[in-house]
């Protein structure tokens, strides 16, 4: 008997170990493949649909990109040569991206946020708490909603004064798109502490709405099990693939013109109906109970370094489509103005990437009558993807401010900063 228990012992702490471990990805590549048609991205696409060893990191015009098993390297030649597509490397090892973000957790101080290095949700949350008692005047707490897996979702929003006009952002939908979220928290310690003549102004005369992770459980788990997670964590009732992409999740021409996927295994995943993943049902309800109140949003991602306006269901233009893309440029033409020279393009969604329905910014648009709405995809272009070093988080946060203020700045000169609401 005793013996018994022993050995069911050893088998809990056996399970626990394996439950524990993360997913590692020893030599996987990612392989830039360049398309000349919408027939060749689709092929490609599609042999990321086939199996777990393939996973799309990017597919846009021209250019796609696919994570690769190194079992699966000889399948993917073949694959390509068939279709005389042309094969780059882009990343040679995976993990060893993954090992090098990690590294500099071991220098840096862990007790004190900042921005040279990524940090947990724990830590996400604790700088929040962090910040409102630091600024109670101007800060106040946003409950959002609660996770499939219990989760709390914070935001914080940030009015000087009354009557801004509002900006709302939305980042980390995608849980493996970390840059969105170190952004989001240095933009909000920005807003605060700057002493910039430019950004004081552009604090302190709009009202910030800003949620710095959205999709909770997927971030938590790309932090405890593996890094390349992107969607939710709630299980499908007919399928042992779990999760579904928020950002195909929302009411608004949802699943329509091949805009996602109704696999469960697959990356861009729609969920069994619209509003089914419970981080949207919860972003949207709050969006729309202020959407009065609203003038821009933004939903942060990565990676490609593009600016991505309605409509992504259709190709159907936006009816301010000329403005939409004037305040795009202008977000553009500043960042590229830095030494870092970072070049933005910008277009609609289902013209500069792919067709995707039932995405936030298209039901902002359409849904919420918010006329600047943008889907911004940060750095790099594919260098380093999702696992962007995070010696360019402070780099590119100031990317970001310029892009912001020249963005906010075309969007008054155009009128759409017009309080709405009496
Ligand atoms: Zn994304």
């Amino acid at each position: 008997m005793k013996r018994h228990i022993l050995v069911l012992a050893v088998l809990a702490i056996l399970m626990a170990i394996v439950g524990a471990t993360k997913v590692r990805y020893d030599n996987y590549k990612v392989f830039k493949i360049r398309t000349k048609s919408l027939e060749q991205q689709k092929l490609i696409e599609n042999l990321a649909k086939e199996s777990k060893s393939f996973n799309l990191w990017h597919s846009g015009k021209g250019e796609v990109h696919i994570m690769v098993s190194p079992q699966k390297f000889i399948q993917l030649q073949n694959y390509t040569q068939t279709f005389n597509l042309p094969l780059e490397v882009m990343v040679s090892n995976v993990q060893s991206l993954i090992d090098g973000e990690q590294i500099s957790k071991a220098t840096d101080n862990a007790h004190t946020f900042g921005w040279t290095r990524y940090y947990p949700l724990s830590a996400i949350e604790a700088f929040l708490d962090d910040i409102l008692a630091k600024y109670p005047d101007v800060t106040s707490h946003i409950d959002i909603g609660t996770s499939y897996e219990r989760r709390k979702i914070r935001g914080i929003k940030i009015s000087y004064k009354e009557g801004n006009p509002g900006i709302f952002i939305e980042s980390n939908i995608h849980a493996r798109e970390w840059i969105t979220s170190a952004t989001a928290t240095w933009l909000i310690n920005e807003l605060l502490t700057s002493t910039d003549a430019n950004v004081r102004k552009l604090a302190e005369n709009h009202d910030w709405y800003i949620v710095p992770v959205l999709n909770v459980d997927g971030f938590a788990y790309t932090h405890t099990t593996d890094r390349m997670w992107r969607k939710t964590r709630q299980p499908v009732n007919f399928s042992p693939c779990i999760g579904a992409d928020p950002n195909r999740n929302y009411n608004s021409h949802w699943m329509e013109n091949n805009g996602a996927s109704s696999n469960p295994c697959d990356e861009t995943y729609a969920g069994t109906h619209p509003f089914s993943e419970p981080e949207v049902k919860a972003l949207a309800d709050y969006v729309t109970s202020i959407k009065e109140r609203l003038n821009i949003m933004l939903a942060f991602h990565s990676y490609s370094q593009v600016l991505l306006s309605p409509h992504g269901w259709t190709k159907e233009l936006p009816t301010n489509f000329d403005h939409l893309m004037a305040v795009a440029k202008a977000y553009s033409d500043a960042v590229l103005q830095l030494p870092y020279k970072t070049k933005y393009t910008y277009g609609t969604s289902s013209d500069a990437m792919y067709f995707a329905s039932g995405a936030t910014n298209d039901w902002a648009y359409s849904e919420q009558g918010i006329r600047l709405s943008y889907t911004i995809e940060f750095r790099d272009t594919g260098r380093f993807g999702f696992i962007l070093p995070p010696i360019q988080i402070l780099p590119h946060c100031e990317d970001t401010i310029a892009g912001l203020l020249a963005l906010v700045d075309k969007a008054d000169e155009l009128g759409y900063l017009k309080v709405k609401y009496a």
